[in-house]
Formats: structure tokens, sequence, C-alpha cells
């Protein structure tokens, strides 16, 4: 599948919002964004202008699109499962984008971004209840076990990535154990728990692939 493959950073700044798509580089004073620098092709001495709806609603789907680090057709597709499960839509949305492999992996703390997570899971470092996956949008269910393989247990960009787990712990729907590197899926999230992403407005893009 085609991948984004500009700078990452570029993003973020078209957002003006901290995508977090770099690892530590991202809680450095080198983030673009915490230099408040504009966005792409913006004179950033221009008055920013008024976004029709539409507008708006398009820039919450970049955002939340980005930060999972999934191109358009892989994202609409997990829109449509969302809109098919009982419940709200958007808390369905973010609770299928949260059951990634690729973004549990990230969570677990064996990555330092998701793009990072998405490689270990491609260089088929990582098992699902024993059993090596390899595929980052996999979808992990309440009680899988996640862990390591013998081949990724020795790299240093997982043993550095788990130092982030001694200083910020996890979210509340997994556990690991970092010495065995083995966590686990407890329950799927509620959107609530997902504190990192409160603002983005989940609705806004209901709205938009509702047209
Ligand atoms: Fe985004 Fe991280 Fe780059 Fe900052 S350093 S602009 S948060 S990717």
């Amino acid at each position: 599948m085609a991948r984004y493959t500009g700078p990452v950073c570029r993003l973020c700044r078209a957002e003006q919002k901290k995508l977090m798509l770099k690892g530590g580089r991202c809680r450095s004073d080198k983030c673009p964004i915490n230099k408040k620098r504009p966005a792409p092709g913006k004179d950033p001495k221009a008055r920013p202008g008024k976004r029709s709806d539409y507008g708006i609603q398009l820039r919450e789907k970049q955002k939340l699109k980005r930060i999972y680090g999934m191109q358009e057709k892989q994202f609409s597709l997990f829109f449509e499962r969302a809109l098919y499960m009982n419940g709200i839509t958007g808390e369905n949305l973010f609770v299928l984008l949260e059951r990634r492999l690729d973004n549990v992996v990230y969570r677990l703390r064996f990555a330092v971004s998701r793009s990072q997570a998405r490689q270990i899971v491609l260089h088929g470092h990582v098992a699902v209840n024993g059993k090596r996956v390899n595929v980052p949008s996999y979808l992990v269910r309440p009680e899988d076990t996640i862990e390591i393989g013998e081949s990724g247990k020795g790299l240093v960009v997982i043993k550095d990535a788990l130092k982030e787990y001694h200083k910020s712990g996890l979210m509340p729907w997994l556990s690991l154990d970092p010495d065995t590197m083995k966590g686990k899926f407890l329950s799927a999230p509620r959107r609530s728990d997902i504190t990192d992403l409160t603002d983005i407005k989940e609705q806004m893009i209901v709205e938009l692939y509702s047209k």
C-alpha cells in the first residue's frame, strides 16, 4: 500500500498541531510546532481566513488519519466498520484505531512512534498470543498477549523505546512486563480513556463521511 514518504513534520505544520509522528524529537525543543513555524505555504503575517464547515471537518479527519499513520482508503474502511458496530460511530472508530497492532505496539512502549511500531511489526518481531503477526492493521482483541519475539529482544530501538515506559507508564487498558517484553491488551478503551487525543472532534469526521 502506498505510504506518505515526505517530511512528517510538514504534516503537523499543516494541522498546526503536534501529531507526535517522530518520537523523542516531538518532545524536544527541535519540534517545529514548539517553534511556532507556520503551516507550509502560508505567509506567517497573513490573517487566518474563515474555514467552511467542510474545511473544519476535513482537517479533523486528516489529523486523526495522520496520527494513526493511515492512508485514505484504509481509514475510510475503518470508518465503515465503525458505522456498522453498535454504539456511537465516532467512539467505535477510536476503539478500532486503538486495536490496530501497530498502535498497540506503540502504546506498549515497544516503539517511540506509530511509524516505528509499524516497521517492527512488518519485520516480524511481534507475536500475538504466541504467533508471529506481521500485519500492522491486525486488530487486537481483549485479553490478547502481545510480545516481542526472540528476533526483536536484542534490538536497541526497542530497548531504548521501553525507557519511556519507566518514565510515563501505560494507558489503563494495557499491561506490560518490560523484562520479558510481553504485554496484554486488557480491554477495549472507552473514548474517555484516550486522554492524549481529547481535542480530536470525532463527530466532525462522522459528519464529513455522512455527506
Ligand atoms: Fe510533529 Fe513531532 Fe515533527 Fe513536532 S517533531 S512537528 S510533533 S512530527
